[in-house]
This record gives structure tokens, sequence and C-alpha cells, in this order.
């Protein structure tokens, strides 16, 4: 894969024009200069699955009592 332009008709308006591709992002959002309308010319980028969660964070144990007995 590598940058450069590529063509791309906007699905509202129907007008061409190009976009920037760069490299490492294959699903670049692009907004129609004409009409304003945003769309994925290469296809909606996947959500990210498996996003990692911060584990909720638990608040500590009260501290037991020292001494039992005695
Ligand atoms: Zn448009």
């Amino acid at each position: 894969m590598s940058s450069g332009r590529e063509w791309f008709s906007c699905p509202s308006c129907g007008k061409r024009f190009t976009y920037w591709v760069a490299e490492g992002n294959p699903h670049p959002k692009v907004k129609c200069s004409f009409c304003g309308k945003e769309s994925f010319p290469g296809g909606e980028p996947e959500p990210a699955s498996e996003a990692p969660k911060p584990a909720p964070a638990k608040p500590a144990p009260p501290a037991a009592p020292g001494a039992q007995g005695s």
C-alpha cells in the first residue's frame, strides 16, 4: 500500500474529485467539498474489536481490625 490520489464520486451529489489516501490509513473519511457529504470511499473502517477496557478499579477492602481474641 502506498499513498496517492484517488478519484471519488460523491454518493450524494455525484461530483467527482480527488482525495488523498495517506499511507497507513486505507479508510480515509472524505468530505465532499461541494455538498459536504462525508463518506468512506475505501469502505468504512471497522470498529476496533476487543477494545481493551480498563478494569474498574475496586476500592480496597477496609483493613481488618488487627487482633482477634487475646
Ligand atoms: Zn457531494
